[in-house]
């Protein structure tokens, strides 16, 4: 069975190994040696400042949106996954997007001053699948209405834009490492701020504490457990290893796909991406369906990221996203991993073509 993506294990040795050293202080989480010590390799691997590692990527932006003191509405992109646009109304905030650019696929800067409002707090922008959304435009549009900026980083781990890690644009960026996530802790991500948010951030995620017997403010426990630092640490020196085999995966597909009529990402300038995904969009929905069914029957399960856009959701306003539900209704992201055989590689391709015919 190929999957879209298989998740990267080291040698189970090696887990146990730095594993080990949890056993050897004791402490199982409580930020012990283990979860400061993947920070600083993160810090200095990606280049960022002010790192907190939490136990997964959904309480970084539920956490940046309390702490920033956002209320009322936030502009945000129909275009990621749910948990983008889940987060802002779980903190008792509105969602208002604006639909996504089509070739980037990131949140449409030129239609984001008409959507706001008095009650505008922020802009809540995804840079999907690891491509960065405008972010000079929306610097300088949060600027200009004194809006705060988040950015869910989930899929961005050692993207860079004009040489600096991503992760260092926006007030707060966040990432998710998830299992399914080019770096993972099995479960896992992390929360980057702006220096003077830094004390906020990293008392919400430890219940508001001030010391053991004081409280700054109201908090929640998003703490990453020594079991899932390990996990990071022994990952963490297969980086380079993993982006080189995603990108050879990657430079297959282009190459088979180039002048194939099928609509592919287009990187934002500037970018050094990192090979998270390869997401391909076809002409309409039932060629999508098609090719799906038709990899289905060999067990291969592409996954239609991202779907359904998030402004049909249930529980949010519903406006036409013209865009956003265009794309989704035909947007399948492919088996990238490390470790995809050749042979599979090239059926998918195959498949592929063939439907296109
Ligand atoms: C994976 C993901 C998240 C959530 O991360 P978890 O670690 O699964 O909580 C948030 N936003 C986007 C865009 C994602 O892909």
């Amino acid at each position: 069975m190929i999957n879209v993506t298989k998740t990267f294990l080291p040698p189970q040795k090696e887990y146990e190994a730095v594993l080990s050293r949890a056993w050897n202080t004791g402490w199982m989480t409580n930020r012990g040696v283990l979860v400061r010590e993947l920070e600083a390799k993160l810090q200095t691997y990606l280049g960022t400042t002010n790192i907190i590692a939490m136990t997964n990527g959904t309480l970084p932006l539920q956490i940046a949106i309390k702490a920033l003191g956002l209320k009322g509405e936030i502009v945000t992109t129909p275009f990621s996954y749910v948990a983008t646009t889940s987060s802002i109304v779980w903190e008792g905030c509105t969602p208002v997007f604006v639909d996504i650019h089509s070739e980037y696929l990131t949140i449409d800067e030129t239609k984001i001053e008409a959507a706001i409002t008095p009650r505008t707090s922020a802009i809540l922008a995804t840079h999907v699948f690891g491509n960065p959304c405008d972010i000079e435009a929306i610097e300088s549009i949060a600027k200009k209405h004194n809006l705060k900026v988040i950015y869910d980083a989930a899929h961005c781990f050692g993207v860079t834009y004009k040489g600096v890690s991503i992760f260092n644009y926006g007030d707060v960026s966040t990432c998710s490492f998830h299992a399914t996530k080019l770096f993972h802790t099995g479960e896992g991500g992390a929360l980057f701020c702006k220096p003077n948010y830094f004390e906020t951030m990293y008392s919400h995620h430890n219940f508001g504490h001030d010391g053991p017997e004081n409280f700054h403010s109201q908090g929640v426990n998003a703490k990453m457990s020594e079991p899932q630092a390990a996990m990071g640490l022994a990952v963490f020196p297969y980086m380079n290893t993993i982006l080189e085999e995603r990108k050879k995966v990657v430079d297959a597909y282009n190459n088979a796909f180039i002048n194939s009529g099928l609509q592919l990402m287009k990187i934002r300038e500037y970018t050094s991406w990192n090979y998270s995904y390869y997401p391909v969009i076809f002409k309409d929905e039932n060629q999508l369906l098609k090719v799906k069914q038709a990899l289905e029957s060999v067990s291969i399960f592409p996954r239609r990221y991202f779907y359904p856009s998030l402004n049909t959701l249930p529980y949010v306003e519903k406006h036409t996203m013209e865009v956003s539900e265009s794309i989704s209704s035909r947007v399948l992201c492919l088996p990238l991993y490390v470790g995809l055989e050749q042979k599979y590689l090239k059926q998918i391709v195959d498949i592929i073509k063939e439907s296109l015919i």
